[in-house]
């Protein structure tokens, strides 16, 4: 089957429509909110307070490689400007490529949020700084197993495959998924990752008596003729959710750049073979936790 790539995928929600759909989400702490921001973006709202995961809210990959011979070509619109996200209490970055690390959705929203706190490996913490031109001490840095308290949210970093696991010179992982609790919540982003052995393991030690609620997890898969690291297969993804007991998987990292999607099928697919409670968001829609 060939799909048409012509025209943008439509968000479910953009602009003001979005806003006002956080807005109207309610602050009870016995529920969260999360809304799909295409590839691995997501805001998180629970109780009044807003975390947003890896944001990639603008042109500039598709402008970066716009003469190359890897052309970033954008599948989904952008869902909102960053500049109008003027309610955000934390903000992660798995890794520093710019779909996950991006100055031009970040430094609007560093404007828009003066007390804003940005959560990366502390391995990466000078290129951070030299790409947002930031203070570096501003930063907050985790590590493999490190938990950074901000405000309501209790951040744990876990090494992630993509497709390897890094490390700088310091033995520091420079790219991270991050477990987050808040309330009695624990959501999981594996940032880019393909799983390494043991990981399902160190996660679950990482969360405790606690269960996974929710685990955003990359389908993407890995094809060399991508040319640039790869993630999870749906398959894959589907599997490690039940590895870990996740009540619920939602697939991440797809339908942003035409050279590098997937749909996801086979992630739906095996998350029914295998009984794995599992959503397929739309980019701009969300999930509420009741
Ligand atoms: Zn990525």
């Amino acid at each position: 089957m060939s799909i048409e790539l012509t025209e943008l995928v439509k968000p479910v929600l953009t602009d003001e429509a979005f806003l006002a759909d956080v807005k109207a989400s309610s602050q009870q702490p016995d529920e969260f909110h999360l809304w799909w921001l295409g590839q691995s973006g997501f805001l998180l709202q629970w109780n009044g307070r807003h975390l947003l995961f890896d944001p990639y809210l603008s042109d500039s990959l598709t402008k970066k490689y716009a003469a190359t011979d890897k052309p970033h070509v954008r599948m989904t619109e952008i869902v909102i400007d960053p500049a109008k996200l003027d309610f955000i209490d934390v903000a992660t970055s798995t890794h520093s490529h710019t779909d996950h690390l991006d100055h031009e959705t970040l430094l609007p929203l560093m404007a828009a949020n003066p007390n804003l706190k940005l959560v990366i490996p502390e391995a990466n913490r000078a290129f951070v700084a030299d790409r947002l031109k930031c203070d570096a001490a501003w930063l907050v840095g985790s590590d493999d197993g490190e938990t950074v308290t901000l405000g309501d949210f209790e951040i744990t970093g876990l090494a992630a495959a993509h497709e390897e696991i890094e490390f700088d010179e310091e033995g520091r992982s420079t790219h991270l998924g991050y477990v987050v609790r808040f309330g009695d919540f624990t959501i999981y982003h594996s940032g880019d990752n393909k799983g390494f052995d043991g990981m399902a393991e160190e996660l679950l030690a990482a969360v405790g008596d606690r269960k996974i609620d929710v685990a955003l997890l990359p389908i993407n898969g890995r094809k060399p003729e991508r040319r640039v690291p790869g993630n999870f297969w749906g398959h894959e993804a589907a599997k490690f959710a039940k590895d870990i007991n996740a009540g619920l998987a939602i697939p991440m990292h797809f339908e942003m750049f035409q050279f590098n999607t997937e749909t996801p099928d086979e992630f739906v697919a095996t998350c029914e073979q295998l009984n794995q409670p599992f959503r397929v968001l739309k980019c701009g829609e969300r999930f509420s936790s009741n």
